[in-house]
């Protein structure tokens, strides 16, 4: 079992907070879609006895191809991969550059799970993040998206933005509640370095929101969404019964996985691989015949590393019988040694015989999770 993900690098324009591999120069369109499909083949050894069980379009902004040049891309997998009956085929769709027919289109090239970058439904807090839609455009591709027969679909919601207030992040909650949308991602706000919202905050033109509001967001939006059904299955993530994204948690249980395109990242047997994250390397390499990426070879401290932060991102947690078995048991001890100041201040707690984040250790994730890194 293995996934693919193709990272298709054009925006229109760029968001303020955005640092993902995107440009917006269109007119590099064609050389990249030539390339990717050098990629494909150069590529088809690497994973000859897997299946494809999940296709994930992400970028960027995918929803920026035609129908037919998603067609292609999918034949090309098709074509070099052994790609299973049923695979789950997401795309990445922004409400600005979709319409009812291109979503009914999008539907017959055999896409079957939708993720629409909404983030937020209040049209100020869009201008500010540089999104190019507003709220009715976002509800509208919602409407169309049900209407053209997609059965799986994702939306997102940002937090922590300064400026946003409780009531506006329930109105989000409700409207993707009323349309019964499958899966949620809800994500707090990141000040990425060399991003214009990190000039903002550089410049003191805008401040940090207060950690207590941040965790009083983070714990409404939890308590919000189990209330209505959904499963808190992945820190950032909260799916319907049954609609769990399949390529993330494959991810997250160390499933392979190839990436194509500029910046997409690989993973096989302990080896990880990474494209160059410059667009016109990329096509100018692939079109000498030359793999535009390095990799490396995952050491037993990585894989520990690693073990670790995909378990305890999920709901399932750290099995730690499975951690015993992979890594021995000096690092089985060493780790119930680390987690037990956790275990007391309620950050974590003991699940079915698992370690799972409680919504508290959730919220502090990454402080939690580096500190259980073995260095
Ligand atoms: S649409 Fe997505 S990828 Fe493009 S600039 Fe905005 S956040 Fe970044």
């Amino acid at each position: 079992m293995a996934g693919i993900y193709i990272h298709i690098p054009f925006c229109k324009s760029k968001c303020i907070y955005c640092d993902f591999c995107s440009i917006t120069k269109l007119a590099l369109s064609n050389d990249f879609l030539v390339a990717l499909n050098h990629e494909f083949a150069f590529r088809k050894n690497e994973f000859q006895n897997e299946t494809i069980e999940t296709i994930y379009f992400g970028g960027g902004t995918p929803s920026l191809l035609k129908t037919s040049e998603i067609q292609s891309i999918l034949e090309g997998i098709n074509k070099n991969y052994a790609v299973a009956k049923n695979p789950e085929i997401t795309i990445e769709v922004n409400p600005d550059d979709i319409s009812f027919d291109y979503l009914k289109q999008l539907l017959k090239t055999g896409i079957n799970r939708l993720s629409i970058g909404i983030q937020s439904f209040d049209d100020a807090i869009l201008r500010f993040l540089g999104r190019r839609h507003n709220s009715n455009q976002a509800e509208q591709t919602i409407v169309n998206a049900i209407k053209a027969g997609f059965k799986n679909i994702s939306t997102d919601i940002i937090f922590g933005i300064p400026g946003l207030t409780m009531a506006e992040i329930t109105k989000c909650l409700d409207l993707f509640i009323k349309y019964k949308v499958q899966h949620i991602s809800a994500y707090h706000l990141t000040y990425e370095n060399g991003t214009k919202l990190y000039k903002l905050l550089d410049s003191e033109k805008i401040k940090l929101i207060d950690e207590d509001f941040s965790l009083e967001q983070f714990t409404t939006i939890e308590n919000h969404l189990k209330s209505n059904d959904y499963v808190h299955y992945e820190i950032s993530n909260y799916s319907l019964q049954g609609y769990e994204s399949k390529h993330n948690t494959n991810y997250w249980n160390g499933i392979p996985y190839l990436g194509f395109g500029p910046s997409a990242h690989s993973y096989n047997n302990n080896i990880r691989s990474w494209n160059t994250n410059n667009l016109n390397t990329y096509i100018s390499k692939i079109c000498e015949g030359k793999l535009p990426s390095r990799k490396e070879k995952l050491t037993k401290k990585m894989q520990y590393n690693e073990f670790i932060m995909t378990s305890l991102r999920t709901c399932r947690g750290v099995d730690p019988e499975k951690l015993k078995e992979i890594f021995g048991i000096k690092h089985y001890n060493d780790f119930v040694v680390a987690i037990d100041k956790y275990i007391k201040s309620n950050h974590i707690a003991i699940n079915n015989k698992n370690y799972i984040l409680t919504s508290q250790g959730m919220f502090l994730s990454d402080g939690i999770i580096s500190d259980l890194f073995k260095v």
